[in-house]
């Protein structure tokens, strides 16, 4: 391709690109595949649970009562139609979740700079690419500024790659890899750069290499793995019984028929184990993860994995950077000094150090402190600039070579350590300027020094700034005023018994003046990045436990400051933004990426992506995963306890040799119960807000299980209470009139299902009662229908014509006032638990 001026590319119209997409297809290595209905389908009716239903209806058939199997299919439609509507809904609220963070990009559409998904670049895109982006496509260069690009994806070389736009590059014919064109899978460490894209998606040449670079599945969940064994052993359960129920009911009925006596084991078998396997438990987990990632996302706050919403509530020590994250990233020039009282000459230069587009707060608020004083853009940048020092972690400083008509000069500024050593200055005027300096961090303004260089030609220009000798000018002092909230959010999580660490690459005085001002614990205790470099790993560990202010650190440091804090057991959150913060992320517990001025390969790296880039939000987004952890296992503890009296009704009939048409439950209840326990506990408990004491607790253990014996405890006991009251009910009024068992089932179904309805909100709150449980949620509609559906399904199958299909008895009125007294006092007593609780912690 003839190399052309910049601007006559013009980009491509929206509707090209369209075309262009049609033609060479999405930019993805792999296309995503998509799971078909039927296969969805498929997937749920492969399910322990829906093969038992299956069987018993076809047990119906063949005892001759299709009405019966008839019944149980309908149900069956409706489990189906409600697993199958869970699923489309969860999967549609991750793929959404997934889009809202796939990769972005910057491109030129339509004459107009356009952030679009990378996916949908086409070649023909012009697009921009800056420090921190992953490059998404094949292009050539067509603009370049100090761009450096890292290709060891691609050539294993680690040195960084100087891009140009320079078509005749003489590497273009020597090398494979050319400096005029930049790879996909390769990443930008410095610069930017205005790219014309070429191949994408398989055709890139990292696509070539990586055509067997499949996207890694999705792993389970640590839940999801520990449920997992749940309902495993839950099924090994499930099918002893299966056997013992059969055998006991075979011997139960010596007066039926070979045929009907094997029949009706199974039957009662299929019973119990459908009553058994807790098929909730996988549902509840993945509804409740995704759908609290939903919320959170509304809420500013991206999860990139669902693992992390559970790994949230565990968070033990948060650390972030100071810069953005806990000030406003919005600074002002607050102090300039002099070293010979010529200010407004320290101004200048400080303004010639910026970059004319400079998009870093600071540089800009030089920048516009520098037009205040009149000194405008045309007097800073109106020279040639012929050198740039880039700017580095490393050497915290950068400066500009510009040429005017009679001089050439080099404008620096940086950390003021930095700027010091590049000037040799008396030792008493260093003395002033360190008395100066110190005066200005301490007062929690970042300080930075400006020098400045003059030379006579070009051929004397340093090759580095490290080479520079330069003449000190003055200081500036930079006031980043903290976050307004940020100091009640210390205060919410110290009493939450989350450490807050703050990291930055400021200088320790400035840093320990914020910490003050913000009320961090031990706020004067300060590790320095020099000395991390001097601890081994085993100091440092020890030395983490009290200081929580890391100052000039590098972004390498923080990848040792995580493994410092886990190795101590503790589990930490860290922010991050820049390209060589991605380690440390990734290696973090949870690693949270800047939305707004965080890299690509961070928020690639990240587990959660920060929209707002707020330290209030990262708070919010503890304090609901803890809430969204304690809904799950209030939860699960729920579906323990139901399961208990519909189990024990199905295991204890034929002990106690009831005839088989005279269960409480035949398959058909069990169904139906199913169909009202997923839909209640999904709908109540997921919207459960958070209690009252969440932020008051210390972090959950992490190794703690979802079921703890004393949550088992619980749950057991509230089961079998509820099993005496409706079995105990039933097998009372199956006694007086051994010929109305539908009256009995009746009355039996009646106490279970007003019992389920009342524990969900009993079981709302381990503390808290359940009305002020009922209150928090009264204005939620879908409470409302829950709760009143189940209700009004009741009075459907009592009485109306239903009832016979049922096999129920309409029940009188004050038969039905009885159910609910005996209901309320199964599920109530609880609350009286709840009260001795609340005295006791009094
Ligand atoms: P933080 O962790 O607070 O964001 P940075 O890593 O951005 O800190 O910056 C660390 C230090 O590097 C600053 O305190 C300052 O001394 C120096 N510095 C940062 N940006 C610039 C810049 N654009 N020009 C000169 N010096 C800079
Ligand atoms: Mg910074």
């Amino acid at each position: 391709m003839s190399k052309q001026k910049i601007q006559d590319y013009q980009g491509l119209t929206t509707s090209k690109a369209k075309e262009l997409q049609e033609q060479f297809g999405k930019n993805e290595l792999v296309a995503e595949k998509k799971e078909s209905f039927l296969h969805k389908i498929f997937h749920v009716i492969s399910e322990p649970m829906f093969v038992l239903l299956i069987v018993a209806s076809i047990i119906y058939f063949i005892l001759g009562e299709p009405k019966d199997g008839a019944i149980m299919l309908v149900f069956v439609v409706g489990m189906i139609s409600i697993e199958a509507i869970q699923e489309w809904k969860t999967d549609k609220t991750l793929n959404a979740l997934k889009d809202l963070s796939a990769p972005h990009i910057k491109v030129l559409r339509d004459g107009e700079e356009k952030i679009i998904n990378s996916a949908d670049l086409v070649p023909g895109d012009i697009m921009f690419i800056a420090e921190g982006v992953k490059v998404p496509a094949d292009g050539a260069v067509i603009k370049a500024s100090t761009l450096c690009v890292d290709e060891s994806s691609l050539t294993g070389e680690a040195e960084g790659v100087w891009k140009t736009s320079d078509g005749n590059n003489k590497n273009i014919n020597a090398d494979y890899w050319r400096n005029d064109y930049c790879y996909a899978g390769t990443l930008v460490t410095q610069g930017t750069g205005t790219i014309l894209v070429d191949k994408i998606g398989a055709g890139t040449e990292y696509g070539k290499i990586g055509q067997n670079i499949v996207s890694a599945p999705e792993n389970p969940t640590p839940l999801q793995k520990q449920t997992g064994k749940l309902v495993k052993l839950c099924a090994v359960i499930a099918a002893v019984l299966f056997a013992f129920v059969g055998v006991v009911t075979y011997f139960n009925i010596p007066d039926h028929n070979f045929r009907d006596r094997i029949i009706e084991s199974i039957l009662s078998g299929v019973t119990l184990a459908m009553a058994m396997i807790p098929e909730e438990f996988p549902v509840i987990l993945t509804v409740f993860l995704s759908m609290g990632a939903w919320r959170l996302a509304k809420k500013q706050s991206l999860v990139r994995k669902l693992p992390s919403v559970e790994t949230l509530g565990a968070v033990s020590v948060l650390c972030v950077d100071k810069t953005g994250t806990i000030t406003m990233n919005k600074m002002t020039v607050r102090d300039i000094w002099s070293i010979e009282s010529d200010t407004k000459k320290v101004t200048q230069i400080m303004g010639m150090g910026c970059k004319s587009d400079a998009y870093d707060p600071m540089e800009k608020s030089m920048i516009s402190y520098c037009e205040e004083q009149k000194i405008t853009k045309d007097i800073l940048f109106g020279g040639q600039l012929i050198k740039e020092y880039a700017f580095t972690d490393e050497t915290k400083m950068m400066g500009n070579v510009w040429k005017n008509s009679d001089s050439i000069v080099v404008a620096a500024k940086g950390s003021p350590e930095r700027i010091l050593t590049l000037c040799k200055l008396p030792d008493y005027e260093k003395k002033i300027v360190e008395d100066k300096i110190r005066e200005m961090s301490s007062q929690g303004l970042r300080v930075i020094a400006i020098g400045q260089m003059l030379l006579d030609s070009e051929e004397d220009i340093p090759d580095t700034i490290n080479d520079c000798s330069l003449q000190l000018c003055g200081i500036v002092g930079l006031a980043d005023p903290p976050r307004e909230s940020v100091k009640e959010d210390i205060e919410t999580c110290t009493k939450a018994g989350v450490r807050v660490v703050m990291i930055t690459g400021d200088n320790g005085i400035t840093a320990s003046s914020i910490a003050k001002q913000i009320n961090m614990p031990n706020c004067d205790k300060i590790i320095t990045g020099d000395e991390i470099n001097k601890m081994s790993d085993n100091e440092l560990q020890e030395r983490v436990k009290d200081v929580s202010i890391f100052s000039r650190v590098v972004p390498e440091h923080k990848m040792r400051i995580v493994k410092a804090f886990k190795a101590n057991g503790e589990i930490v959150a860290m922010t991050g933004d820049g390209v060589n913060d991605a380690p440390a992320l990734k290696y973090a517990d949870i690693g949270i990426a800047m939305g707004k001025r965080g890299s690509e390969v961070s928020r690639e790296a990240a587990d959660l992506i920060l929209l707002d880039d707020n330290f209030s939000t990262i708070v919010d987004t503890i304090k609901d995963g803890r809430r969204i952890y304690d809904n799950i296992r209030k939860a699960v503890g729920y579906v323990f306890t139901i399961h208990i009296p519909i189990a024990f009704a199905a295991l204890l009939a034929p002990i106690l040799g009831i005839n088989p048409a005279s269960l409480l439950l035949l398959p058909l209840h069990v169904v139906l119960l199913e169909l009202v326990i997923d839909p209640t506990c999904s709908v109540v408990l997921e919207r459960q807000p958070a209690e009252g004491d969440i932020m008051k607790r210390a972090p959950r253990n992490p190794n703690e299980k979802l079921i703890t014996a004393k949550g088992l405890f619980k749950s057991v006991a509230q089961g079998f209470v509820i099993f005496g009251a409706s079995f105990g009910t039933y097998f009372v009024f199956l006694n007086n009139n051994i010929d109305n068992a539908p009256l009995a089932r009746a009355i039996g179904l009646t106490i279970i299902l007003l019992s389920n309805l009342l524990l969900v909100q009993v079981n709302s709150s381990d503390s808290e009662f359940a009305i002020k449980s009922f209150i928090k949620l009264k204005t939620d509609k879908v409470m409302w229908l829950v709760s009143l559906g189940t209700i009004i399904g009741l009075m459907l199958i009592l009485y109306t014509p239903l009832n016979n299909f049922l096999k129920l008895a309409p029940l009188s009125f004050s038969q039905l006032i009885m159910a609910s007294i005996i209901s309320i006092a199964s599920v109530f007593w609880y609350e009286i638990v709840k009260v001795f609780k609340y005295i006791k912690n009094k």
